[in-house]
């Protein structure tokens, strides 16, 4: 069986192709669900969209069987600091994101909540949640999920705790959830390779975020180990987690539906290989 026909699973994918054309990209990999940039992501500024690309986007996505498409901010973004110029820039930047989403059709706009740098977490926190409500309104479609933090120099997001409180003051609660990172999860100390310690991350996802509130993943091996607290990415396999350390996430049948994105260092050289190591767990 084919994991891409269980599972809602797909990786980032590069848009040289032109955005619209993404989908066809999608198709030759059998994923039904991928990853975008909507814009050149180490840049605050991006042309606007031309008028026939979110039809011809919206015609290749139907005809490609694309159910969900996820789109990652720009690394730019860094919602937690208290630098008011900056925070100028990323708020006009994050409305940005979420208004191409929007003349997308895309679901999910994932992003990173950014580092608090000399403040404290949890003046990170209420930053990360002010700027939500600033940018996120009444009527946007895309549902904008905060990526847990691999726990790296002062970031947000390194527990679902701290994801929790984020939530808990954002006003648009329905368009808000969680896109989970393994190897992230994995770098911040949470041990999901073995039964007893994937129960431990579930019940604390539970006690404070919500199942509910996770809405995709991305699914990626980690260079380095558990709690190291680097963001540091892994083909599927060949890195500290492991294929097999995948099994529990990837059995579980509370995700089947979800998208499960890959952001493996060789991207579309390496995808087919990825595939091959997680349906072997299956
Ligand atoms: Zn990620
Ligand atoms: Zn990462």
């Amino acid at each position: 069986m084919k994991i891409t026909e269980t599972h809602m699973i797909g990786g980032h994918l590069s848009t040289s192709v032109g955005i619209e054309n993404t989908p066809l990209t999608a198709k030759k990999f059998g994923f039904r669900a991928y990853q975008v940039f909507s814009k050149n992501q180490m840049q605050w500024k991006a042309k606007d969209i031309p008028a026939d690309v979110p039809g011809k986007f919206e015609n290749n996505r139907r005809d490609n069987s694309i159910a969900s498409v996820m789109v990652h901010a720009s690394y730019l973004l860094n919602t937690a600091s208290s630098d008011n110029e900056l925070r100028d820039k990323v708020r006009e930047g994050f409305r940005m994101e979420i208004e191409r989403c929007d003349i997308l059709k895309a679901e999910l706009l994932t992003f990173h909540p950014g580092s608090f740098k000399e403040a404290t977490l949890k003046i990170g926190i209420e930053n990360v949640t002010s700027m939500l409500n600033d940018v996120m309104s009444a009527k946007q479609k895309v549902n904008v999920l905060i990526e847990n933090s691999a726990g790296q120099g002062n970031s947000v997001g390194k527990t679902f705790g701290d994801i929790a409180e984020i939530i808990d003051g954002v006003q648009y609660k329905d368009k808000i959830g969680v896109c989970l990172d393994t190897c992230h999860a994995w770098a911040s100390g949470y041990d999901f390779t073995n039964e007893k310690g994937y129960e431990a991350m579930m019940d604390e996802i539970r006690s404070t975020i919500g199942i509910g509130k996770i809405m995709g993943f991305h699914l990626n091996d980690s260079k380095k180990g558990l709690g190291e607290h680097a963001d540091r990415h892994e083909q599927i396999g060949l890195g500290k987690i492991g294929a097999e350390g995948f099994s529990l996430l990837i059995n579980d049948p509370a995700f089947y539906h979800l998208p499960m994105i890959m952001e493996t260092p060789l991207g579309e050289d390496g995808y087919m290989d990825d595939l091959a190591a997680l349906e072997k767990i299956l």
